[in-house]
């Protein structure tokens, strides 16, 4: 749903590729004196040019995720991203964003621990699912909505927001992650220098595809969350088509459809498409704020309930509401 299958907890570390860096050794130390030691465990899975495994410290077997990427990359581009990731991601600190710990080089790679996500994605869990309950649906938007008010606060765009990003930790809450295409943006002068097209075509927000029209500021997170919460819904993302063209153009003129009722075994109300196509609009500024959406009535419908937990068990199949 977010794109081609690249990362995933099923897949297995397959050969070396010249951007990915070789496998770690059993056992990996931070190498100032008296720095840590982590033995390397299972793999997580692997990204554009990171590759993710379990790390237990070993002073209190405490695991974390431990990414690992080339510590000198084949593409300038890569290792850009991969700086922004670092300046912004260590400097986050909040419940429903991945925890950064720390970084360091170790022979040719640099290894990120961060907090480890046990559950997957929701993509992955929507791609198992089809589509999630309304319940859960709302419970992620929740905690979505927390995250991203946080990093607005903060002048953080994300940027790349999309279900794949989202990791669930092993109490199933939402754990934002992946800040290669975040960007600080202060002023109109930043925001007009944000004009590089970034993003998942399936997520992209309008003003990023026109050039034209002088740059992006946070609210292309705001175009985001409506693109997720209409996808976790129906299980296939508003604008899609065969080329990435005809998608942009998807985009521009809003053209997204809602699944008829008969085809679709999920009710889906009228609140929550109201609440997607608030999210959906072309004008930027008129998108509401994280505040504004917690407060949307597809909150606060009678039988609008917020699970306080969820069991890792409705990754692959319908929760049972006691
Ligand atoms: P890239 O920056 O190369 O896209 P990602 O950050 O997407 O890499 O990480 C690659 C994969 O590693 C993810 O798709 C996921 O399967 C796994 N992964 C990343 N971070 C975590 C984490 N904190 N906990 C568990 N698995 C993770």
């Amino acid at each position: 749903i977010d794109k081609p299958p690249a990362a995933g907890a099923a897949q297995k570390p397959t050969s070396a590729s010249k951007n990915h860096a070789d496998p770690p050794p059993p056992i990996v130390p931070e190498p100032e004196d008296g720095g840590e030691s982590y033995s390397i465990g299972g793999f997580l899975g692997k990204g554009g040019f990171a590759v993710c495994y379990e790390g237990t410290l070993a002073r209190n077997s405490r695991v974390f995720a431990m990414k690992v990427v080339k510590s000198i990359m084949p593409q300038k581009k890569m290792e850009e991203k991969f700086r922004t990731e670092l300046q912004i991601h260590s400097k986050m600190r909040h419940p429903y964003i991945v925890q950064f710990y720390r970084a360091f080089a170790f022979e040719q790679s640099t290894y990120v621990v961060l907090e480890l996500c046990p559950n997957g994605s929701v993509m992955e869990m929507v791609r198992k699912r089809r589509c999630l309950s309304l319940p859960e649906v709302r419970r992620f938007m929740i905690q979505l909505c927390a995250a991203v008010k946080y990093l607005h606060k903060r002048f953080v765009a994300h940027r790349d927001l999309k279900m794949g990003n989202l990791f669930l930790d092993h109490n199933m809450n939402i754990k934002v992650g992946d800040f290669g295409l975040a960007a600080m943006i202060l002023s109109d002068k930043d925001a007009k220098r944000r004009n590089t097209l970034c993003g998942t075509p399936n997520y992209i927000a309008p003003e990023v595809l026109d050039k034209s029209k002088g740059g992006h500021t946070q609210k292309v997170d705001i175009w985001s969350l409506g693109v997720i919460c209409f996808a976790m819904l129906t299980g296939y993302p508003p604008f899609q088509s065969k080329t990435q063209e005809e998608i942009y153009k998807k985009v521009r003129s809003l053209a997204y459809v809602w699944p008829k009722e008969a085809d679709h075994n999920n009710y889906i109300p009228d609140e929550a498409k109201d609440l997607v196509a608030a999210c959906l609009n072309l004008v930027d500024e008129q998108r509401p704020d994280p505040d504004d959406i917690v407060e949307h009535p597809f909150f606060n419908m009678y039988d609008g309930c917020i699970p306080r937990q969820l069991d890792p068990a409705c990754r692959t199949s319908k929760p049972v509401w006691l």
